[in-house]
C-alpha cells in the first residue's frame, strides 16, 4: 500500500464509526431471525421424544420415566429441526446465543410435582382398566367354552 493510499484510509477511518463492538461492555444486538439457542416450554411438552429422534447432533435427551427433557446447548447446531417437528409447539429458537461456560453443562427441565402426580394417576387408571378388560375377556372366553362343551362331559357329581 502506497503512502497516499494509507493516508487516505487513515483519514477516512478517523470519521467512521468503529466496525467492531465493545463486547461485553456493550450488549450484543441480535437480529430478529438469529438462530441462537433452543428453549422448551415444559408445561406444553408431552415428552413424546420426537425432538430427540430428529436431532442430528444428539443434543436432546427425553426420559419419560423420569419426566425430564434435557438439552446440551453446546452440542446443538441450531438447525431448527426439532422446533419444526414438535407436535405441541413447545420448542422455540431464541435469537440469543448460549452463554459461554467452562464446562459443557446441560439444561434439564422436569415436570412439576402436580403434573407428575396427575401422570402417575392416569397411568395407574389405564393399567387398572386394561387389567379389568383382560379379566372380563378371560371370563367371557371361559363361559363360552363351558357352553360349547357337549352334555355329559362335565365331572360326575359325587353322591
Ligand atoms: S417433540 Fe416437543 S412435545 Fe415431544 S418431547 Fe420434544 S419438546 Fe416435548
Ligand atoms: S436445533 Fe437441531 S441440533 Fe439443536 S437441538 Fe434442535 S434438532 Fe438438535
Amino acid at each position: 500500500m502506497s503512502l497516499a493510499q494509507f493516508s487516505k484510509t487513515a483519514i477516512r477511518n478517523l470519521f467512521h464509526k468503529p466496525v467492531t463492538e465493545k463486547y461485553p461492555f456493550v450488549p450484543k444486538e441480535y437480529g430478529e431471525r438469529t438462530r441462537g439457542h433452543i428453549e422448551n416450554d415444559i408445561s406444553k411438552c408431552v415428552l413424546c421424544g420426537l425432538c430427540m429422534m430428529r436431532c442430528p447432533s444428539h443434543a436432546i435427551t427425553v426420559n419419560k420415566a423420569a419426566y425430564t427433557w434435557q438439552i446440551n446447548p453446546f452440542s446443538c447446531v441450531q438447525c431448527n429441526y426439532c422446533v419444526e417437528g414438535c407436535p405441541k409447539k413447545s420448542l422455540t429458537m431464541k435469537n440469543t446465543y448460549t452463554k459461554p461456560d467452562t464446562q459443557k453443562t446441560s439444561v434439564v427441565l422436569k415436570y412439576s410435582a402436580e403434573r407428575i402426580a396427575g401422570e402417575e394417576a392416569r397411568r395407574k387408571a389405564m393399567i387398572e382398566k386394561a387389567m379389568a378388560a383382560k379379566k372380563a375377556a378371560e371370563a367371557k372366553k371361559a363361559a363360552a367354552a363351558q357352553e360349547a362343551a357337549p352334555a355329559g362331559t362335565g365331572k360326575a357329581e359325587v353322591q
